[in-house]
């Protein structure tokens, strides 16, 4: 790839791509996505990222929960919809509803072999898929799996860098470039997917070789469940039909511009609720 596929992320590069709602549109016509849930003591991830799928303009969302936390996510949940899902064989199950188009996996998921087991299941979907978190941490040789998997369907993935060195680890063609631009590109290049790199400057990069910085994040954006919100963010995007390279980019920015706009003592809870203005702005 040459200097002319890298861009600073600005809106120019996406606002064509965001949906925009017409006469025809319906619930059903703008997206479901399906965010799994983490077992009774750790639900809020996966509602931080429903929630924020709903904002950013899925007409539809459900979290997918295990069978011991239908209870919380159920008192927590309004718009949002809940399904009972057990390890990979519910979701094996609930997957089999196609009118789940875009699929988050990982927040809040726990490192264990029943998440490892999702996570396979989710590859070979035919799903747009958001990984990000626990899904990362959890399948040792997710990578390579991915490379192998070829998969159709849009696949993002949006580790902060503890969880890209975790991912790609043995990889030392990945790992090794000084320019994190080009660790994330040669990722994205490996994986055929969409590699988000999260932190002060977020790179994103497709296995086309086009590559984004983006620049107008805020560090009041780190903080607790910020992450999960993004996640949410970009499959919400997915799931109404935006591309994975122009849904993580737009996804990345808004979800800055919503924390900048914010700034001292914003929480994850405060985040998808920043979106409707952030999006009032582009649209
Ligand atoms: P996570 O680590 O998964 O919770 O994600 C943290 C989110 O906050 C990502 O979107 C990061 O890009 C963002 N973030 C973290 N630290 C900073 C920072 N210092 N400046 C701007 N954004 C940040
Ligand atoms: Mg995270």
């Amino acid at each position: 790839a040459t200097g002319a596929d890298l861009w600073a992320n600005q809106p120019a590069l996406w606002l064509g791509a965001l949906p925009r709602p017409g006469l025809a549109s319906h619930k059903y016509n703008r997206g479901h996505t399906l965010v799994a849930s983490g077992g009774a003591t750790r639900t809020g991830a996966a509602r931080l990222a429903a929630r924020a799928a709903l904002r950013i303009g899925s007409g539809l969302v459900t979290v997918a929960s295990p069978p011991e936390a239908l209870g919380v996510n159920a008192a927590h949940l309004t718009a949002v919809m809940l399904r009972g899902c057990d390890g990979p064989e519910g979701l094996h199950t609930v997957l089999k509803d196609e009118r789940f188009n875009a699929l988050v996996l990982g927040p809040a998921l726990g490192v264990h072999a029943n998440t490892r087991a999702m996570v396979a299941v989710a590859v070979q979907a035919r799903r747009s898929l958001v990984l990000d978190a626990d899904a990362l941490t959890s399948f040792e040789g997710l990578a390579s799996e991915l490379h192998q998997a070829f998969r159709h369907s849009p696949t993002v993935l949006t580790p902060h860098s503890g969880e890209f060195n975790r991912l790609f680890s043995g990889h030392s063609d990945i790992l090794d470039p000084p320019s994190k631009i080009e660790r994330v590109r040669r990722a994205a290049f490996y994986t055929g997917a969409v590699v988000v790199l999260k932190g002060a400057d977020t790179v994103i990069a497709s296995p086309d070789g086009r590559a984004a910085i983006n620049e107008n994040g805020t560090p009041y954006l780190a903080t607790a469940g910020s992450g999960d919100t993004l996640s949410g963010v970009i499959a919400g995007l997915m799931a109404q039909g935006v591309h994975a390279f122009e849904a993580a980019s737009a996804g990345v920015w808004i979800h800055a511009a919503a924390g900048s706009s914010f700034g001292p003592g914003l929480i994850a809870e405060d985040l998808a609720d920043l979106l409707p203005g952030t999006l009032r702005e582009l649209l």
